[in-house]
Formats: C-alpha cells, structure tokens, sequence
C-alpha cells in the first residue's frame, strides 16, 4: 500500500479528486491511503501565519521554514518517507517518474504558494522537488493532484484491466494509436476497417504503424529519444 500525506493551506481543494472516481476506489481497495494535512496546524505563529516578506526585497511572499519543516518532520515519525515539494523548476514529471514513485511507500507532497517556500526548507527535507511543466500556477494543490493520480492509477491492482497500462502514451516512447467504438459509421465517418475485421494481428499492425505516425507528427521529440 502506498501513502501519500499532502501539505497544504487549503485542505478543501482535495477531496473532489480524491473521493470520487479510481482514486476513491483506490482507498477502497486499500492499495493507497490519502491523508490531507492543514499546513497551519504546524505554525507556532500566534496568528497562524504561514508566510513572510522575502530578505532581499522584492515583490510577493515567501513561505516560512517552521511549518513546514515541523509538519514533514511530525507526519515522517521514523517511517521511510520521500519527500517531494511540488515546483515549477523541479524535476518534470513524467510516466517514467510516476512508475518509480508507484514503487515507494511513502510519499509526501509539499504544496507551494506565493513565491514559494523558505530554501532551508529543501535542504533540510526535501529530497526531490517536481515539476508538472513549464508553466506556474498560483499553487501547488494541481500540481500534487496530478502526482497523485498518475501515479495512484500504475499500482498494480487499482485499474480494472491492467492490459490497458500496456499501450498506453508514453510506453515505447510512443503515442497510442486512435481508439474507436460504436457506432461503426457516425454521419458517415466510418471506422477503419481492419478494425471491423476481426484479424489480431492486422489489427495490431495497424495499430503500432498509427502509434509511429502520430508519434512522428504530434511528438518527434519522444522517438528521438
Ligand atoms: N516564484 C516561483 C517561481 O518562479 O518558480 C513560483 C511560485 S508559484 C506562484 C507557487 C507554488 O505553486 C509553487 O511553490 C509550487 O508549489 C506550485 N507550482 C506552480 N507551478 C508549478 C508547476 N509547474 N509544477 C509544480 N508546482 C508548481
């Protein structure tokens, strides 16, 4: 079973993807624990601030090390734990990163906000710090979601059909190639026929020669790898 504790200053934002779809399922399969953690719990501020001017000047906030370090420091105890702050100039995630974070135990996710965090926070807990992309969002509740689902979805046992993980973007380095379902003919746009055919392995070899050629088009930069 794999866990996942979340920090963040707005709690309430999780529990619509956590508690509906696969990831609801998920818990109820007992293949991965969510637990959401208030970031102000852990402030010895006496109004419950999480947040200071940068030294140095300069516009915006910085969130301070106090909460932070003490709520990774708290919720780790003397569990094995990796923790990953989410950040536009992390690492970038890919499926490659989500299999090995589905192999961990342990995980916690740190949510930014304003500027960012303290960077003592890194050096004193952090072990990786994620990227989602090359753009920056007001927060890093999305950012942890995404974490959460990718890689929630690749622990063994969770989707209904494994198979399906098989051919999926991104394995080989390919794009998938174009599904279709019912109706065979939709305002006269037909389904292509090998489909229909009932021939495996003309449909598997239609199927990696789109996979090629939507990879060449729409992503070149995935077989050059
Ligand atoms: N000043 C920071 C910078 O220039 O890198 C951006 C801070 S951003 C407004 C606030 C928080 O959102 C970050 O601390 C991070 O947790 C989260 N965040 C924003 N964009 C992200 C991305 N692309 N990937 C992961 N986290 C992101």
């Amino acid at each position: 079973m794999l866990r996942f504790d979340i920090i963040t200053i707005f709690p309430g934002v999780f529990s619509s993807v956590l508690d509906e779809s696969i990831m609801k399922r998920a818990q109820e399969k007992k293949k991965v624990v969510f637990k959401v953690h208030d970031l102000r719990h852990y402030t010895k501020d006496p109004h419950r601030k999480v947040d200071d001017r940068p030294f140095g000047g300069g516009p915006g906030m910085v969130m301070t090390p106090q909460p932070l370090v003490g709520a990774v420091k708290k919720i780790k105890g003397r569990r094995k734990v990796k923790v990953i702050y989410m950040c536009p100039g992390g690492t970038r995630l890919t499926q490659k990163k989500a299999k090995e974070l589905a192999q961990e135990k342990n995980i916690i996710l740190i949510c930014g906000h304003y500027e960012g965090i303290d960077e003592r926070v890194r050096e004193m807990v952090v072990d990786e710090s994620l990227s989602i992309g090359d753009y920056v969002l007001t927060g890093g509740e999305l950012p942890a979601m995404v974490v959460v689902d990718t890689v929630t979805r690749l622990i063994p046992g969770v989707l209904g059909k494994e198979d399906s993980l098989l051919d999926e973007s991104f394995e080989q380095d390919l794009l998938e190639y174009p599904q279709y379902t019912r109706p065979a003919d939709f305002c006269g746009n037909k389904v292509p026929a090998v489909l229909l055919s009932g021939n495996h392995l003309a449909v598997k070899k239609w199927r990696m020669a789109q996979a090629h050629a939507r990879t060449i088009k729409f992503r070149p930069d995935l077989l050059k790898k």
